[in-house]
């Protein structure tokens, strides 16, 4: 769907692409307890049938604290996400 642009759930090719915002607080997903990091999402909208997918934006941020985390095994996100 992200680089399609075809919806695969319905195959229409309607798709929205809505890039997120860090002024946008729908648009983030806190990384730490306290919400000092935040990671952005960009999201794809199927108009045709209502499906949605959501993406990380990859920025320099998020990769460090990717790098940080996978380093923690076992860890799981169910605070945050
Ligand atoms: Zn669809």
């Amino acid at each position: 769907m992200r680089f399609s642009f075809q919806c695969p759930k319905c195959s229409s090719h309607d798709v929205i692409e809505v890039k997120g915002s860090s002024m946008n607080v729908h648009q983030k997903i806190p990384l730490t307890k306290w919400s000092m990091k935040h990671a952005v999402l960009d999201r794809y909208l199927c108009a045709h049938c209502g499906y949605t997918e959501e993406y990380v934006q990859l920025t320099d941020s998020f990769s460090k604290w990717a790098k940080r985390e996978l380093k923690k095994p076992g860890k799981r996100y169910d605070d945050f996400v």
